[in-house]
């Protein structure tokens, strides 16, 4: 067995029991180990590298051990299969060259098809509806171009004010792309003041009052920053109800809550996300689109078109003509970037082991909800006036994913690093949010336990 061979998978039962999460204080470790013993999704984290300390600057006694890595929201961490599954690729590309394209073990011609049973079941589509393709941003641009349709009366597009920065981008150059002053057509959702929060009803009173004049919605999932799970449901029934088009970024979402795009208000009309987040596919891994069934056929709106996207009986004969295939697929562009694509595979296997999120959220809210009340009790470590850390997802689990977000009133990106140098993966973002991701794939309730014993002696010293 070569050194990178992953043990085999073990497969966890839908209803198997989860420990309770630890009470006000995140207890001892040794009771942290104890969770973990009771916890059956655990023996899953085998089936993971995780960095080690050195990788951290760590250079004693504590070099090789196991980072507590809270950032699979950012790159999640990489399957040890990812290796033999890259591997097999270039076997079959020294083995038969270009005849790889019919004759690897996964022909190459229909690569993006191995992605679609998986990606169907994380995003709750219908058959046709999802593709494994290009980057999250060149997705959403393809998206815009086809479904962003202004005409004078109604010409608005809605994006959130806190947007990550690459949607706020694409929308704000699709405003200029049709001739119209950002200003005048773009339109953003601030959150409540004080919470981050973005509130549905502010949502739904805006669709209420100005929905005749709004082409597009473009909301994030899970948001990035407060890990806040949006109400896509009510969401998109209200957009629908409105005539607006509504697109959903999953970037956050995808393998970290339950999803259910075809049903969920009617359907949303489209959705982007990447891969190498919470699906551990890798950095620049292939990204996904998501197009409802009801434009599957739709020959009336414009694409911008690739032969990948047409009928592939038409390609292949390299007729001049476009004829686009249906359903998502018909948005690709290009051949698929196959090395870079593979690791998806083996990661797609550990969530059909894992019982998909359905399965996984079980952990994933109890291990979360661990860290929160971790977070709060190393916050009353300093009593007073101002929190030293106050944690700004929402507390109920429908409402959030794996992501705790804490608000640092201090220097923030000092306490990201102490953390660091202990061990503590997580990341900080201006202005002031560290945040904490908990992925129920590999973290331990030991992990948990590090973090928030880690803040509450970074409090304690006013670190
Ligand atoms: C991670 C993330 C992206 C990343 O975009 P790429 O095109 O993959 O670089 C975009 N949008 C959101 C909301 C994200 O969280």
């Amino acid at each position: 067995m070569s050194p990178n061979a992953p043990p085999p998978i073990p497969v966890i039962p839908a209803e198997a029991p989860l420990p309770e999460a630890p009470p006000d204080d995140p207890g001892s470790e040794a009771q942290a180990h104890a969770h973990d013993a009771a916890d059956p999704f655990a023996p899953l984290r085998e089936q993971f590298f995780v960095p080690v300390m050195a990788a951290y600057g760590e250079r004693g006694e504590g070099a090789s051990r196991p980072c507590a890595y809270l950032c699979g929201n950012s790159l999640g961490l990489q399957p040890k299969a990812a290796y033999g599954a890259v591997r097999q690729e270039l076997q079959d590309w020294a083995v038969l060259g270009v005849e790889g394209h019919f004759q690897a073990r996964r022909p190459w011609l229909t690569y993006h098809e191995s992605f679609t049973e998986g990606l169907r079941r994380l995003v709750g589509a219908a058959p046709g509806e999802v593709v494994a393709m290009g980057s999250l941003t060149g997705n959403l641009h393809l998206m815009l171009a086809s479904f962003y349709r202004p005409t004078p009366a109604r010409f608005r597009i809605v994006i959130e004010e806190d947007a990550f920065p690459t949607d706020a981008y694409a929308v704000v150059s699709h405003a200029a792309f049709h001739r119209m002053a950002p200003a005048q057509a773009v339109t953003r959702i601030r959150a409540r003041p004080g919470t981050r929060l973005i509130d549905t009803e502010d949502v739904l009173n805006l669709f209420d009052r100005q929905g005749r004049s709004i082409a597009l919605a473009l909301l994030p999932g899970v948001q990035y920053l407060t890990g806040q799970a949006l109400d896509i449901a009510r969401i998109t029934a209200a957009a629908r109800a409105q005539g607006i088009t509504v697109g959903w970024d999953l970037a956050h979402a995808i393998g970290n809550v339950p999803l259910s795009m075809h049903q969920w208000g009617g359907g949303a009309d489209f959705a982007v996300w990447c891969s190498y987040k919470y699906l551990n596919a890798g950095p620049g891994s292939p990204a996904g689109v998501f197009v409802h069934q009801r434009h599957a056929e739709r020959t009336d709106i414009p694409r911008l078109a690739g032969w990948f996207g047409n009928e592939p009986s038409a390609r292949m004969a390299m007729r001049p003509d476009f004829v686009p295939r249906a359903g998502a697929e018909g948005w690709q562009l290009s051949e698929m970037p196959i090395l870079s694509s593979a690791p998806l595979r083996a990661s797609l296997e550990l969530f059909d082991a894992a019982g998909w999120a359905e399965n996984l959220r079980r952990k994933s809210a109890v291990l979360s909800a661990a860290l929160r009340r971790g977070v709060e009790w190393a916050a009353s470590a300093r009593p007073g006036a101002e929190a030293p850390l106050r944690v700004v997802t929402p507390e109920r689990a429908p409402e959030r994913g794996a992501q705790v977000s804490v608000a640092v009133a201090g220097d923030g990106r000092a306490l990201q690093q102490r953390l660091l140098r202990q061990g503590v993966v997580c990341d900080f973002r201006q202005p002031d949010i560290i945040r904490l991701a908990p992925a129920p794939l590999y973290n331990s309730f030991h992990d948990v336990w590090r973090a928030a014993d880690a803040l509450r002696r970074a409090v304690e010293q006013g670190w």
